[in-house]
């Protein structure tokens, strides 16, 4: 692309000699023959790409006052033209960053030389000045995101926590100050999560250590209680982050999920126990005897006992002390049985006044002695808003190899059996 010369020359004849040699060589040339002219051009337009500036100049402002003031407004290289090479010269070219000087009556050619020179040079140098740029901008931006992120993280509603390849921690946000308990980050981070009693005595420093050496991720689950006393159901997600090629620490995310703990075991109670009485519901039990059934089938050795129980003329009950009445004789039954009962044997209301139990390990000799037992106390149970009552009760034992509906129906039959023989009575089989 053709190059815009400025040429700032008094000397009419030195100037046309100049201008008509650079147009020869392809140049186009502007021609002002005075400082204050040099500058008004160079400043108000910005089409020079390459200004020759005589240093003795008509007008008030000389050539290198010219070139300062151009220079505090635009890049734009200049050469000067001299005929005067003292020391006193060279000093002040210096002083404004010329791009070279020729000597006034030398050969064009090294005035040429010296123009193609410079525009190299000023190319060369604009390109360092984008580059150096572009990495500055780069910088900036890097920074900012990094900001960005840290602000993110320190106001994040979850816990979050690094700590570096040993263990130490080294960031800790707010929300995990609170799920910890903690005063304060710098005490958080005089933490070493190798180190925590409760994760070790756990063995989950064991598995986050594994984890980071690992490079892999994971999740836990516990109850923690912090060392500053705060206690919470925590699930810990831990993510380690690599070096060149080794992991060199993780970011731990602490969810406190203790509510969520307490709501899903508010849903198990509610979804596997009877409203009234508290005691299983009949989903829960045949899930109960379903892992029992099975459980003595895969070990092939082993039994356990079903009874059925019924309480009789209960009709007569909410007939003669009202509904109310009925509900806490029902109560108050299976607190009877369940005084008396084993941790593991299991207790549901099947439906109505009727309840079922699970003996696991039990034979039907050994159920039997505790049904009559219970039937007994049940006789003489205090029902406080109403009559005594008396119940039937069927026992059967696991025969190998039996479904859960086919024990259930043995120990219904029984129940029958009992009421059909006068009721307050047990049969088994
Ligand atoms: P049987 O000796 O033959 O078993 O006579 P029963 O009166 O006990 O049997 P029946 O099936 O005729 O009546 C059962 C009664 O149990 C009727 C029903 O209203 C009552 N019942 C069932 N569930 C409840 C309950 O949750 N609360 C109360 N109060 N009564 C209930
Ligand atoms: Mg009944
Ligand atoms: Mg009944």
């Amino acid at each position: 692309m053709q190059k815009n010369i400025l040429l700032v020359e008094d000397s009419r004849l030195s100037s046309k000699i100049i201008s008509d040699f650079l147009i020869e060589n392809g140049y186009k040339v502007e021609h002002v023959d005075t400082g204050e002219a040099a500058v008004k051009k160079a400043c108000s337009s910005s089409l020079a790409d390459l200004i020759i500036m005589d240093i003795e100049l008509a007008g008030c402002m000389n050539g290198i006052d010219a070139a300062r003031k151009i220079l505090e407004n635009k890049d734009i290289p200049i050469v000067f033209l001299t005929g005067n090479a003292s020391k006193e010269i060279f000093l002040e070219l210096a002083s404004v960053q010329a791009y070279g000087f020729v000597l006034k009556g030398t050969n064009e050619f090294s005035l040429l030389s010296t123009i193609e020179m410079a525009l190299t040079l000023h190319e060369e140098k604009k390109q360092t000045k984008n580059f150096n740029y572009e990495i500055a901008k780069a910088h900036i931006e890097l920074e900012a995101s990094r900001k960005e992120y840290i602000e993110l993280a320190e106001n994040a509603p979850v816990g979050i926590l690094k700590c570096d390849s040993n263990g130490n921690v080294i960031f800790v946000n707010q929300s995990a100050l609170e799920i910890l308990g903690s005063p304060s980050a710098e005490e958080t981070k005089k933490i070493n999560i190798f180190r925590i009693p409760a994760l070790v005595h756990c063995g989950l420093s064991e598995q986050l250590k594994k984890c980071i050496v690992d490079n892999v991720h994971g999740i836990f689950e516990m109850d923690y209680e912090s060392k500053w006393g705060k206690r919470a159901y925590i699930r810990l997600h831990i993510k380690p982050f690599t070096g060149c090629c080794n992991s060199i620490g993780a970011q731990l995310i602490i969810d406190d999920i203790t509510e969520q703990k307490h709501m899903e075991e508010e849903l198990r109670i509610l979804s596997s126990t009877d409203p009234l009485t508290s005691v299983y519901n009949r989903r829960y039990f045949i899930e109960k005897l379903e892992e029992e059934c099975h459980r003595v089938q895969k070990q092939g050795w082993g039994t356990f006992s079903v009874a059925l129980l019924d309480i009789d003329h209960f009709k007569s009950i909410n007939d003669c002390f009202g509904h109310h009445a009925g509900d806490i004789v029902l109560t108050k039954l299976t607190e009877t049985i369940n005084n008396r009962i084993r941790k593991i044997d299991c207790l549901a209301r099947w439906g109505g006044e009727e309840f079922i139990l699970l003996f696991p390990h039990t034979k039907l000799a050994e159920a039997k002695l505790l049904i009559e037992e219970l039937r007994n106390s049940i006789s003489k149970m205090d029902t406080l808003v109403a009559n005594k009552i008396t119940v039937s009760i069927g026992v059967a034992e696991y025969c190998a190899n039996e479904t859960v509906d086919s024990i259930i129906q043995r120990a219904d039959n029984l129940m029958y059996e009992a009421k059909n023989a006068g009721r307050n009575c047990v049969r088994s089989c």
